[in-house]
């Protein structure tokens, strides 16, 4: 089960296409046009050369767990959504982003584990979180 709709996370304009694209179903990482790094999460200016030159690109959306955390208590969280798995997953493209992974049981999670992007809407509706699930 998954909890629906989230509160809306912490937008700012660096995030905001980030969060509008995932509302419409589309995984958005950045390129940098001076030294071509692809990264996630969105940042105005490249995380290793600094280069303001960036373009949003669409990620495939499939990936792999690259490491992962169960939680069986979470402040705030719902207890009819728990356990809640916190992973870091690895896009095709290269770049990790910090997720929950849906859907499944634990136990159905490891290292490696194949997963593709699905969305949550959250009380914003110009606002998704993107989320991942085994495939
Ligand atoms: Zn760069």
């Amino acid at each position: 089960m998954t909890w629906e709709p989230r509160p809306t996370p912490n937008v700012n304009p660096e995030t905001e296409q980030y969060w509008k694209a995932a509302s419409n179903e589309r995984l958005l990482i950045q390129e940098c046009q001076d030294c071509g790094l692809i990264y996630a999460y969105p940042r105005a200016n490249c995380p290793d050369c600094f280069s303001g030159d960036v373009e949003w690109i669409e990620a495939e959306g499939t990936g792999e767990v690259y490491t992962y955390t169960v939680s069986r208590q979470m402040s705030g969280w719902p207890e009819e959504d728990l356990p809640l798995i916190l992973a870091y997953v690895e896009l095709e493209e290269g770049p990790r982003i910090t997720t929950n992974i849906v859907d499944c049981d634990p136990e159905d999670v490891e290292v490696g584990t194949p997963v593709e992007v699905q969305f949550v809407e959250t009380e914003d509706d110009d606002v998704g979180i993107p989320v991942f699930t085994p495939i």
